[in-house]
């Protein structure tokens, strides 16, 4: 056997006798259970709703088809964006242990999770490449992946999409997003990625991966980039929507 197989197999016996416990509420899971949430937590998972904006995806409970933002300037340089859920409390949960205590093994389940609902937005089928955000490799080496690289990989492969490995990097470490306002977030990531590979998406319609969609200044500034490569078409498609 492989070095790579015998790590696996030990994994797969360590989570299989390892007790488990609910990611968002704790509750201990049954040793079958795939999940990584307990049946109560998994069934209040919020999809993304019926009504979205059909540009950039924001649920929109009142109806109509655009949002207030995108009515006034349009979607940018993606084409359109869609997520699989709504970024609530539980899915917050999950993705805080996949990101931070390093539960890549969480990876397949959620990407298999996105491959699901990617089957709802026929308005994504025509997008069959995938390249998922880049981290800047300081980033990527402190938390030991890249989550988005992770979801893409699994997406990819359940949903049936070619992934571009490495068809983009981070020209500079951002600081990070979470307290900046819209305006700002834009001015934060201006120049923030290159392309690094442009044979990789000269005429090809590229999904954007990413685990959480807010504003979309970080997936509005790679798909520029794509663009400005030569890519025909750049559309977003994330785990979770920040409302
Ligand atoms: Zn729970
Ligand atoms: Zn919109």
């Amino acid at each position: 056997m492989k070095k790579g197989t015998i790590q696996k197999a030990g994994k797969w016996l360590l989570n299989a006798l390892l007790p488990r416990a609910c990611a968002h509420c704790g509750t201990d899971l049954h040793y079958l259970e795939s999940a990584p949430l307990c049946p109560a937590c998994a069934a209040r998972l919020e999809p993304l709703p019926e009504l979205v904006c059909a540009a950039c995806g924001l649920p929109l409970p009142d109806g109509g088809a655009t949002c207030r933002d995108c009515r006034g300037r349009g979607p940018g340089q993606l084409d359109l964006a869609r997520s699989a859920f709504v970024f609530n409390p539980e899915l917050r949960s999950l993705l805080h242990s996949f990101k931070y205590r390093a539960r890549e093994d969480l990876a397949a389940w959620l990407g298999s999770e996105m491959a699901r609902s990617f089957t709802r937005f026929p308005e994504l089928a025509d997008y069959s490449f995938a390249a998922a955000v880049p981290l800047h490799p300081a980033r990527s080496r402190e938390r030991g992946f890249n989550q988005a690289e992770l979801l893409a990989a699994a997406l990819a492969e359940r949903a049936n999409l070619f992934l571009l490995r490495g068809a983009a990097r981070r020209r500079r470490n951002t600081p990070t997003q979470t307290a900046l306002s819209r305006d700002k977030r834009r001015v934060n990531m201006a120049g923030a990625f290159e392309v690094a590979d442009p044979a990789l998406v000269q005429d090809r319609k590229i999904l954007l991966i990413d685990d959480v969609a807010t504003t979309l200044s970080t997936l509005d500034e790679l798909a520029r980039e794509f663009r400005k490569a030569g890519a025909k078409a750049v559309a977003a498609y994330t785990l979770a929507r920040e409302p």
